[in-house]
């Protein structure tokens, strides 16, 4: 277990702490990009009501169901199908980072954050993702819409690279690479190079950012 994880049984054992359980839904693929490019693994994350990426899930209250029903029942709210989720699928848990993005910040209580991994027939995703944008009852509330993880990399460097340099909630991004290595997702090369790629694209959002904040400065000024 990596330093600063916990065991099941461990984070179960802390009773004043709150819980989140969260999944990575994924499957292989022999589709392709452009009719060339490997997609290779379709993975499902979310565009969540706060701007932030982020995997299905939410707060489980361990005190009136268990880990995996309480996660069955945040997907079914989310995606808008009944998915089992069973303890064989859990893969860490650990304290979620204090972050000034976190609702969990106006709560004293400590949260700990549940990750389950979950590999699906590619027809079973497909049909999460109709579900997800038609039946689900937090489409377009708390969900605003399912994303799928581009694992390759274009000539012009886009892709993985692009998709990591976006904002992430509490430690989903982490919570992915590491998925990504430990399934055999992306090879370790690989994704360093996307990551080394993810640092430069934020410096030029940052630019980016920079010349839409001077644009609406000059227009606050005028009125
Ligand atoms: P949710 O109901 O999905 O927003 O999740 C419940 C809590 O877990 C929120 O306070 C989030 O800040 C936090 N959270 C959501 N996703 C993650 C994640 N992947 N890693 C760590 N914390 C998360
Ligand atoms: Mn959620």
């Amino acid at each position: 277990m990596a330093s600063g994880q916990l065991s099941r049984a461990e984070a179960l054992a802390c009773s004043g702490c709150r819980h989140a359980c969260h999944v990575m839904l994924y499957c292989d693929t022999k589709s392709q990009l452009f009719g060339r490019l490997p997609i290779r693994h379709i993975i499902l994350m979310q565009m969540r009501f706060d701007g932030l990426l982020g995997f299905p899930g939410g707060f489980v209250k361990p005190s009136e169901e268990t880990l995996e029903a309480g996660l069955s029942r945040e997907l079914l709210e989310e995606l808008g199908v009944a998915l089992p989720i069973l303890v064989e699928d859990h893969a860490d848990s650990c304290y979620a980072p204090a972050s000034s993005h976190s609702s969990s910040s106006s709560s004293s209580s400590r949260l700990i954050t549940h990750f389950y991994v979950k590999k699906m027939e590619e027809e079973q995703i497909r049909e999460v993702e109709r579900a997800a944008a038609s039946t689900a009852t937090d489409h377009g509330q708390e969900v605003l819409g399912m994303v799928r993880v581009p694992l390759y990399t274009t000539k012009g460097g886009g892709g993985l690279a692009a998709f990591l340099s976006h904002s992430f909630i509490g430690n989903a991004r982490s919570q992915l690479a590491d998925s990504l290595l430990r399934l055999n997702l992306v090879a370790p090369e690989e994704l360093h190079k996307a990551l080394t790629h993810s640092l430069k694209i934020h410096t030029q959002t940052a630019e980016d950012l920079q010349v839409a904040f001077a644009l609406t400065e000059a227009k606050r000024k005028r009125f």
